[in-house]
């Protein structure tokens, strides 16, 4: 058990030990336990730093569909553990499918205790590449542990180059949470508009289906809701004197 180690009253051991009518000394699990299995849950989280400050309060929403977005992101923490599925969060780069993506997974660590993972799904594709079968076994622990934790975020879908190697690493991750029913946030650029495929291939442009495989699109269709979000990137429109891009 491990308690917060500036707690004055458990000095950091996580119990108190009280005494009971009949004289018998007894451990109680101190109060400072909860918040810090909450602390170490959202270090473990992987968020990127440049994420850590987003949250549904400074998230600005320009149009109707990030109202809609904003509003499914927050009832979706609400709701939670009570969900059907989890969320897709479609549209162009820069109108926060990260940002809420990562606002609700703080949420759920700061008000419901989860345990939540994001992943950027090419460092999770570049991680597993370079240690999977080494001796050290990281690439099999991420895999199980993307496998199995109780909550995911993979951002960015698609951006990776598919070859049958990264299908059949994002295939087993998803597979699994599928057949156990774990919940999974995803985000993605590419479009997924029925009219659009027709097309695309006209057009050389490339389609979420093209990016990540027919079988793997489906799959995540019926585990996630699909929830659109367009705009302009709002780093390039809002944020271009403040960071460099
Ligand atoms: P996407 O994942 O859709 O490419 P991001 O979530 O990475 O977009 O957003 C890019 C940057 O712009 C982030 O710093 C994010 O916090 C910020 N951002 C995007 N949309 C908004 C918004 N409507 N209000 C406030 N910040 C936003």
């Amino acid at each position: 058990m491990i308690g917060d180690p500036n707690c004055p009253i458990c000095g950091g051991t996580g119990f108190i030990i009280e005494v009971d009518d009949n004289g018998n000394s007894f451990a109680r699990r101190c109060s400072c336990v909860e918040s810090q299995i909450k602390k170490i849950n959202m270090k473990l989280s992987g968020i990127p730093e440049r994420y850590l400050s987003c949250e549904f309060d400074n998230y600005n929403p320009i149009n109707d569909s990030q109202k809609e977005a904003l509003m499914i992101a927050k009832k979706f923490v609400e709701d939670y553990p009570s969900v059907t599925g989890g969320l897709f969060f479609q549209g162009p780069s820069g109108v926060g499918k990260t940002h809420l993506s990562v606002a609700i997974i703080k949420n759920l660590i700061k008000k419901k205790g989860v345990r939540a993972r994001f992943y950027d799904v090419r460092d999770l594709i570049s991680i597993i590449q370079a240690t999977i079968g080494t001796d050290n076994e990281k690439g099999n622990k991420i895999l199980l542990e993307a496998s199995q934790i109780e909550l995911l975020v993979l951002d960015d879908l698609g951006a990776h180059r598919i070859s049958s190697y990264t299908e059949d690493i994002i295939s087993k991750i998803i597979n699994k949470r599928y057949n156990e029913k774990r919940i999974t946030i995803f985000t993605s650029n590419y479009v997924d508009e029925k009219d659009f495929y027709e097309y695309a291939e006209e057009l050389n442009e490339e389609t979420l289906e093209s990016r990540i495989g027919y079988r793997l699109r489906s799959r995540i269709f019926e585990m996630a809701k699909l929830v659109k979000i367009d705009g302009e990137d709002f780093r390039k429109k809002y944020l271009k004197n403040v960071i460099q891009i």
